[in-house]
């Protein structure tokens, strides 16, 4: 088991920077997610760890060792990639075995590691085939069980389940979250699918551009995003935005008014006039007026219905002002009895209300 930390990496390619002054350290054990649209770096600062990358400048360091000219074989660490990577002519486990027979393990060992990450991932009744016979959840096992049965002191995973459809991947994942439970294993898992940090994370390095933009638990980079970057990122649906002018004490949105909370006011000290992007998450918008004697700075709102989806246990409503172009989302519970076209009021939360400068 190990730390890893990286101080002010930047890696270019061709003079231009695909990360830069990334800092991060993860703790033993921990499970960090890297998550951010494509093209924002997250490969590239997963490969630079294993040592597949070389680092423009920066300082890497896995348990207070600095590793930036030690080859990739190594640095005692395991990737598995998204297409997985197994060799097609080795049954299920030579492949287990492999990593264990190039350290030149003894032939009892291998069988000892093999039958134990086989029993963890359940491959037991697989070891004898070859993977064109197995499904690509069972492949996918296989490249993990590869990965863990050399006993890396980190795990590095690039993707591992978005080649998988929708069911597999939630039990993959599940079945992830399980095995690092029981194994404790450093490990840094790189995603594009914020259901997928949100769910296996116990912090989340929040990229867009090259550039970390928020490291922080789920629960935090949630109610507390660092920009608006972060918040229409993190959520499904993402939050609401509304673009908005302050007047004396108010923000007008879409000729509608909202009072601006005083703990804002005192925070961002707006101007009249000035202009700001309002971010509502789809929870803190009610349907229908407030209760009466309402606890925190609620505004009541006309809105038109766009669309209405059941979900079962909530509606999902989209919604806009009339007179402005852009939909917003909102989360009722159970079901609402409304259709497209119709008005109503809305109630937006502003103790939830939050201000972005405008992009
Ligand atoms: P992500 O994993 O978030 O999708 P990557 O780390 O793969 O992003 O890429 C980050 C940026 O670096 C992208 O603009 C990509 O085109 C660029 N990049 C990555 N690898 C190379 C390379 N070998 N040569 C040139 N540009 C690269």
């Amino acid at each position: 088991m190990a730390i890893v930390r990286l101080e002010e990496i930047t890696r270019q390619f061709d003079r231009v920077p695909a990360i830069e002054n990334i800092s991060f350290e993860v703790p033993d054990g921990q499970f960090w997610v890297l998550v951010g649209p494509s093209g924002c770096g997250k490969s590239t600062i997963l490969r630079t760890i294993a040592g597949l990358e070389s680092a423009t400048s920066g300082r890497i360091y896995i348990d207070n060792c600095l590793v930036n000219d030690i080859p990739a074989r190594d640095r005692d660490v395991a990737m598995v990639f998204q297409n997985y990577a197994l060799y097609p002519h080795m049954s299920v486990a030579d492949n287990l075995a492999f990593g264990l027979k190039m350290r030149g393990a003894d032939r009892q060992t291998q069988q000892r590691q093999v039958q134990a990450v086989a029993r963890s991932l359940s491959l037991e009744l697989l070891l004898d085939r070859k993977p064109k016979q197995l499904s690509g959840g069972q492949q996918q096992r296989v490249a993990l069980g590869r990965a863990i049965a050399r006993e890396p002191k980190v795990f590095l995973l690039d993707e591992p389940l978005s080649n998988l459809d929708a069911q597999l991947r939630d039990d993959t994942r599940a079945e992830l979250k399980q095995l690092h439970q029981r194994l404790g294993i450093t490990t840094i898992y790189v995603t594009h699918d914020q259901i997928e940090a949100m769910t296996l994370a116990d912090r989340i390095v929040i990229l867009d551009g090259g550039r970390i933009q928020q490291i922080g638990d789920p629960q935090t980079v949630y109610t507390q995003p660092a920009n608006r970057m972060v918040a229409t990122f993190i959520g499904n649906p993402p939050m609401n935005i509304f673009s908005a002018t302050y007047h004396e004490g108010h923000f007008a949105i879409a000729g509608q008014t909202m009072p601006c909370p005083g703990v804002l006011r005192r925070a961002i000290a707006p101007s009249p006039g000035q202009t700001f992007d309002l971010g509502l998450r789809p929870e803190a918008i009610a349907i229908g007026s407030p209760q009466s004697s309402p606890p925190g700075d609620l505004a009541t709102l006309t809105a038109i219905v766009e669309l209405v989806e059941p979900l079962g246990r909530e509606t999902l409503m989209r919604l806009t002002l009339p007179g402005s172009p852009t939909s917003f989302a909102a989360i009722a519970p159970g079901r609402v009895q409304s259709h497209p076209g119709d008005r109503l009021t809305v109630s937006f939360d502003g103790d939830r209300l939050f201000v972005f400068d405008r992009a």
